[in-house]
């Protein structure tokens, strides 16, 4: 058999990648971007690069498992359906629920959404897309009537100024941001504006960074608004022939003041607020980006509509290089959207109005569909909590880690009658929670569709066998469907009969009502299924293309067809820093990771760059507190608490720790940053404020800390430990409040028959230990009072080594190479594995540029995610030696 190439998508972000994948006759795989995916036209970030390491079957859950035991798919299904219907039947439908996930495809959501809504008759399904795009969709519905985005990523390369607010492009959606600097270099007139409290890698781009004071952008975009009012901006044609509301949302946007006035409101000097005012009044052609930075808030609806007033009294919408342009977070947000995914929507794009109701009753023959609202995210599982959700199903997604208040939902888990878990990985924090656990396929294995941030609707398409017992959530589902009565409405047998539904629906008694219509494929093969390309929606019956832009021409889809202005104005977030808790908590993605790091956790490269968790403080703050550069901090807030590594670090923003979001009890002890986060949420779209939490950093007094570099697992040891792989073994960084007999720990960790190199200085508490096994290092501990360890980076590289040379075994415990040879020190370049150190010396030796580093280095040469990085190293060179 020669190789098969495979053409899928991406599974991390929401920008959607085309992926090729190449099966040779020994199974192995390999990935590169698909030259001809409109998506990314062959590139890919560092996450998508490494794809192919992460598809081990390691962890995986392989088994339907009851109460602990494994067993077969009959009498799992079984289990959830008896339980469920036993709930139904005693307290109503409302006492269950689904929480699903933006990692689903189309047409799991699908049978998710009609199962819940359609038959079993309650609301109650909700999505981990609440948490990073709700406010989006409201702020959509607002404005536009339909929860669409009018713009393409085409628009990024088309513009004349894109303004980043926040969304660091850079890191959480690399490909656009590659597709942006790639345009940068050809259109020398392409401005970039970042607004973002912190100073980002996509500010490597910016011709202007506005640090804004966290919470400020309604304050900012309603100066905007004012400005562009006042300067004769107003697309009067536009608003008179397409748009409502001017007038009210000028006033409300006026209450903020003058340009002074909204300049110290956002804590920005006054001349590069003005700066920004006037580049967008001056460029017709702007695209406004914006991501989790607007959308996490208790008030992100109204920053999103503050940001798509400006695009509407400008009339910028919809045409050629123009829009406001909401980035998901997740490869399959929109899809959810489409299907209904979220509590608030039916299916389709439809709403729970009468007609809607009664549209999708008589289209699914389904009497019993739920008739209201469901729960969104933070209230369902505060409704689990109160007892009064006795059966949850939680699919693909792990909100033990991710809501905010974490602890609390894991308490509110332990104490649900009935928890059903579909995921691929076997221990994740929730489904160690599960009365039952469901294998379910994973990217890779599975089969359909997902939408991306364009409104593109790509497939996703099966390359690996199923393994073990593991099912497509499809059919877990329609299986559950079947045993609580529904046999007939979930009968299908494959993806794309399923999506030939989901598309009929979209049509049904559409019209050009509703903005979400593919229609064209109402009656799709399973041949065409198979061989579709991607497009954008709409493409209503009749079409043969796709819709790229949307409202150029007005066509909203409100009832009177015009686009409302909505009057915001600005609010201080709900809960402020106070001298209890001073400190602002910020949390995001980090530049290698996805999520709670079930699969970038598995590949060596991607742990690289930023092995463990870190709070990320300006130095002022640190100084302030006497806190040092590597010192172990807890974050604690009023609702709970997290220790992780400090970094000083002088992008942030004074008064402001950044904390990444992906580490939790698997890869880390007390680093699950969302059980510091309030929960507070936007009173419309539920999505909860994972931006603007109080917190105090304190250090954490440790009698020892230290690390371990093995080629076996070794078991977490310490008060706080995290653990992740490295290449040919595992790291485990940890530090323990009391003594611990370190040799006869090393001895239960390290192989059997090693040679033991030790090394003991009590007077300073330094005990260190290394195992050699046939000349090879097998093992090696480092243990001291303090924090300042030896790099661990040219150790890790012995870990690869086929033999010690003398030199490397009499240095090994010293920690630190033999004279004249260097540690490359911390990766920086994750797909050639290139470190800081190299770097620098290369920009010493006269690499001046990222270009240079490049050809000279390779870094920075295949995804490109750490350019940014490399530039900022180059800079620093710079000043030091001007300095
Ligand atoms: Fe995947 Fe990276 Fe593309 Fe996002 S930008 S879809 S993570 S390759």
């Amino acid at each position: 058999m020669s190789t098969q190439t495979t053409a899928t998508t991406c599974p991390y972000c929401g920008v959607g990648c085309g992926v090729l994948v190449d099966r040779d006759a020994a199974g192995t795989v390999s990935v590169r971007g698909n030259p001809e995916h409109p998506a990314n036209f062959g590139r890919l970030c560092s996450k998508g690069s490494a794809l192919a390491e992460t598809l081990g079957l390691e962890g995986r859950l392989l088994t339907p498992e009851v109460n602990g035991q494994a067993c077969d798919w009959d009498q799992a299904l079984d289990t959830v359906a008896s339980g469920f219907r036993r709930i139904i039947d005693e307290y109503g439908p409302d006492a269950v629920a689904i929480y699903g996930s933006g990692q689903l495809l189309t047409e799991d959501y699908y049978v998710a959404n009609k199962l819940m809504k359609g038959f079993i008759g309650s609301p109650n399904i909700d999505t981990n897309s609440r948490l990073c795009m709700a406010s989006a969709v409201v702020g959509h519905k607002r404005a536009f009537g339909a929860d669409a985005v009018p713009v393409c990523y085409e628009d990024l390369e088309l513009a004349d100024l894109v303004v980043l607010t926040g969304s660091n492009l850079a890191w959480c959606h690399p490909v656009l941001f590659q597709r942006l600097r790639a345009a940068r270099e050809q259109n020398p007139n392409l401005k970039v504006v970042v607004i973002d409290p912190r100073r980002t890698d996509s500010c490597d781009i910016a011709d202007l960074h506005l640090p804004l004071r966290p919470g400020s952008d309604i304050a900012l975009f309603n100066g905007l608004l004012t400005h562009l009012s006042r300067y004769g901006k107003v697309d009067y044609r536009f608003l008179e022939q397409h748009g409502n509301g001017f007038s009210d949302a000028l006033e409300a946007a006026e209450q903020s003041g003058s340009l002074p006035e909204t300049a110290f409101l956002c804590g920005l000097p006054e001349q590069d607020v003005l700066q920004f005012f006037r580049w967008f009044a001056a460029t017709e052609k702007t695209v406004t980006v914006f991501s989790q930075g607007i959308n996490q808030s208790s008030v992100g609806t109204d920053k999103v509509n503050a940001i798509v007033n400006c695009h509407l009294l400008t009339g910028r919408i919809g045409r050629p290089g123009m829009g406001p342009f909401s980035i998901t977070g997740q490869p399959n947000a929109m899809g959810g959207r489409e299907v209904g995914g979220l509590a608030n929507q039916l299916a389709a794009h439809m709403d729970f109005t009468p007609e809607d109701i009664d549209r999708v009753r008589r289209f699914w023959d389904a009497p019993n569909i739920a008739d209201k609202p469901g729960l969104k995210a933070v209230d369902m599982f505060e409704a689990i909590g109160r007892g009064e959700i006795k059966a949850v199903w939680i699919m693909a997604t792990n909100p033990a880690v991710s809501l905010p208040d974490a602890d609390k939902v894991r308490a509110a888990l332990a104490g649900c009658e009935l928890v059903v878990v579909s995921d691929c990985m076997r221990e994740t924090d929730t489904a160690r929670l599960a009365t039952v656990r469901l294998p379910a396929l994973t990217w890779g294995e599975k089969d359909g569709t997902v939408t991306n941030s364009e409104r593109r609707i790509s497939r996703q398409r099966r390359f690996l066998p199923a393994p073990g017992a593991a099912r497509a959530d499809w059919w877990i589902i329609c299986e559950v469907a079947k045993r609580l009565g529904f046999a007939e409405a979930f009968d299908y047998v494959a993806p794309c009969e399923i999506f030939r539904e989901h598309a009929r629906l979209s049509g049904f008694e559409n019209g050009g009502r509703r903005a979400f219509d593919i229609g064209a494929l109402a009656e799709i093969s399973a041949a065409e299924y198979e061989a579709l390309t991607p497009f954008q929606w709409p493409r209503p019956a009749g079409s043969r293309t796709g819709q790229t832009r949307l409202y150029g021409e007005g066509g909203f889809h409100t009832p009177s067809g015009r686009a409302q202005l909505v009057p915001v104005s600005h609010q201080a977030p709900q809960n402020a820093p106070n001298p209890d808790y001073p400190l602002i908590l910020n949390t995001g993605r980090v530049r290698d990771h996805w999520h709670t790091l079930t699969r970038t956790g598995k590949a060596p490269r991607l742990c690289a760059h930023m092995p463990e968790p870190l709070a990320q403080i300006h130095p002022s703050d640190a100084y302030r507190l006497g806190l040092l550069e590597g010192d172990l901090v807890s974050i604690e807030s009023l609702w709970g608490k997290a220790v992780v590594r400090l970094r000083l670090d002088e992008q942030q923003q004074e008064g402001c720790v950044f904390v990444p979001m992906h580490w939790n009890d698997s890869f880390s002890a007390q680093a699950c940053i969302d059980a510091v986060v309030n929960p507070a949420r936007d009173p419309l779209s539920g999505e909860p404020e994972f931006k603007h939490t109080p917190v105090k950093v304190q250090s954490c007094r440790y009698q020892w800390h230290g690390f371990c570099l093995s080629r076996e697992t070794v078991s977490p040891i310490g008060d706080y430990w995290t653990q992740l792989p490295v290449v040919n073994g595992q790291r485990l960084e940890f530090a323990c409040s009391e003594g611990v007999d370190w040799h006869s720990w090393a001895q239960a960790q390290a192989p059997a028959e090693v040679e033991w190199l030790e090394f003991k200085d009590p007077g300073r508490g330094l005990f260190r230990l290394a195992a050699v096994q046939d000349n090879r290092l097998a093992f090696c501990l480092f243990i001291g009072p303090e924090p300042n360890l030896p790099e661990r980076e040219w150790l890790t590289t012995l870990l690869s080594a086929d033999s010690l040379s003398v030199n490397e075994r009499l240095a090994l415990l010293s920690g630190a190479p033999p004279a004249g040879t260097g540690s490359q020190g911390r990766t920086v370049c994750s797909c050639f594995g290139v470190g800081e150190n190299t770097i620098c010396a290369a920009v010493r030796a006269g690499c001046h540029s990222a270009k240079e580093i490049t050809r000279q280095l390779k870094a920075g040469g295949n995804c490109g995610s750490c350019l940014p990085e490399i530039e900022r190293l180059i800079a620093e060179n710079k000043r030091e030696r001007a300095a």
